[in-house]
């Protein structure tokens, strides 16, 4: 059985990263930049008047001394100014105009001793006039040919708007990735309908799918396969057309567990079946290659926990490095446990637990929990606790790894 960090290692050693994507920018939010961009233009693209008032020549301005400027012509944002500033005249001007030839100086209106009723003329005190007052200056924001963006930047509200103002409406990116997934058994009920003997609702899909988006990545559900070998072999089918394919339920060792061996029929290869840790033992990983398509197969336990830590662990790992991140491992956090807590049991445990950003640090409180079946519970969580082995137990105070999710 291998530890989980063998299991990671595995898992993105099969991971193939698709090629460039051109997108239009507005798709692009949490996508990664799969190229370096250059900033094409000088940012601000030209001088720019950071206030409402009068563009004026400081050269023309002996000290103590107050001018009356006749007024050339206003110049709104958008607008190319039609007068050269000279040593005697002042434009008016608004913010975000163009700055008129010969002007180095912005003097705010509420500077200026100014008449709406008479506005040929403003008068302007020397002392509010200096080289470059409220001026942007073109490109000190940035300048063409530097660099503007690295490849393995994920797209952020901000990235959006700074690749708009360069006029990047296709955005070379990594497309996200399909992520088909499959609940296998024949216990499993459609949500909407009343409980019978025996049966249980498929919770997982619904689960795998919010994750999946929770994740930046594209959800495809296939429904519930019955534990029968032709059905979930027709299923198989289509799910390994999409990039992933998730399973949940049928990789234990039960006598209607089909899926590692329907599995193996349809030609994927498996990496591992297994792994030391709680929960999520069962967890089943192999790879499809056909062709030029791969891929990458997860047989997840059925118990709902099982799956949802498996699926933070794991799918979210490979749909990381798929995504085009360079550090796809687990993001892990230091907390201090706010409780004493006993696991047993040899392996690494995975405990849901409610994570608060206190003023000291993260703190890790354990949900009352009651293994793998026991989803309930996780709705009062938002994240997990990372407990190795340890038979004195965890003590309160104790500093351990946390994942949120
Ligand atoms: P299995 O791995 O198929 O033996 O399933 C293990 C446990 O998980 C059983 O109690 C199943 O009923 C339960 N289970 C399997 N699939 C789902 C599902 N889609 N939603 C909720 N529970 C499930
Ligand atoms: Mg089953």
């Amino acid at each position: 059985m291998l530890t989980v960090d063998q299991a990671l290692a595995a898992i993105l050693d099969h991971v193939v990263q698709p090629g460039v994507s051109w997108q239009p920018l507005q798709d692009c939010l949490h996508l990664v930049l799969a190229r370096d961009l250059t900033t094409p233009h000088d940012s601000p693209p030209f001088d720019k008047a950071m206030m409402d008032g009068f563009a004026v020549a400081s050269a023309g301005f002996d000290l103590g001394r107050t001018r009356t400027l006749p007024i050339l012509e206003t110049i709104t944002a958008g607008v190319v100014p039609r007068h050269t500033i000279g040593p005697d005249s002042a434009s008016r001007i608004m913010t975000g105009a163009l700055i008129p030839s010969g002007a180095d100086c912005v003097v705010p209106i509420e500077q200026t001793q100014f008449d709406e009723a008479a506005p040929q003329t403003v008068m302007v005190a020397a002392d509010v006039v200096s080289a470059d007052r409220n001026i942007l200056r073109q490109g000190v924001s940035a300048q063409a040919g530097t660099p503007l963006m690295n490849a393995g930047t994920r797209l952020e509200p901000q990235h959006i708007a700074v690749l708009a103002e360069f006029g990047v409406a296709e955005v070379p990116v990594h497309r996200p990735a399909t992520v088909a997934v499959l609940a296998t058994g024949d216990e499993l009920l459609p949500i909407d309908q009343p409980l019978t003997p025996g049966r249980i609702r498929n919770s997982n899909e619904p689960m795998l799918v919010s994750q999946i988006q929770r994740a930046n990545a594209v959800a495809v559900p296939l429904g519930v396969a019955r534990d029968d070998r032709a059905e979930l072999r027709d299923f198989i089918c289509r799910g390994l057309k999409q990039d992933i394919l998730l399973l949940s339920g049928g990789v234990s060792a039960g006598t209607l567990d089909l899926v590692p061996s329907e599995l193996a029929t349809a030609g994927v290869s498996q990496v591992f079946h297994r792994i030391q840790m709680k929960p999520g033992k069962p967890l089943w990983f192999g790879r499809l290659q056909q062709d030029d398509h791969t891929c990458l197969v997860f047989g997840l336990p059925g118990n709902p926990v099982s799956s949802m830590v498996c699926f933070e662990l794991f799918v979210r790992t490979a749909l990381r490095r798929f995504s085009g991140l360079s550090d796809s491992a687990p993001r892990m956090v230091p907390a201090i446990l706010t409780q004493d807590l006993m696991v047993k049991g040899d392996r690494v445990t995975y405990f849901p637990c409610r994570l608060n950003l206190t003023a000291t640090g993260l703190e890790a409180t354990p949900v009352p929990w009651g293994g793998s079946a026991d989803l309930r519970s996780t709705a009062d969580a938002n994240g997990m606790c990372v407990l190795h082995p340890q038979t004195s137990g965890h003590q309160a105070g104790q500093q351990v790894e946390a994942i949120l999710w």
